[in-house]
């Protein structure tokens, strides 16, 4: 039953399709899509500059696969989640 080490704990995200579980475990390349420590679903939406460092990804919860269309995440449960919201649009 253990035969098979999951490298990242996807939760119950990649339920919808193979095609999100394969986005979101990928091991031959870098999961633009990955779930983060606080069990959200984030998706990279762009790079940003910073100085001194290499570039950083910026990240933005992920409601919707954007393969089929499933929704796997309420705004409700990622605020629960990530027990914090700095964005203030009501
Ligand atoms: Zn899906």
């Amino acid at each position: 039953m253990a035969d098979e080490a999951a490298p990242i704990d996807i939760g119950n995200f990649g339920k919808c399709c193979g095609e999100l579980k394969d986005a979101i475990s990928g091991e031959e390349f870098e999961p633009l899509i990955t779930v983060g420590e606080d069990g959200v679903l984030y998706m990279s939406v762009g790079l940003i500059d910073l100085e001194d460092e290499e570039p950083g990804m910026v990240d933005h919860p992920m409601f919707f696969c954007p393969f089929c269309g499933s929704k796997v995440q309420t705004p409700e449960e990622v605020q629960a989640k990530a027990g914090h919201d700095d964005e203030g649009d009501a």
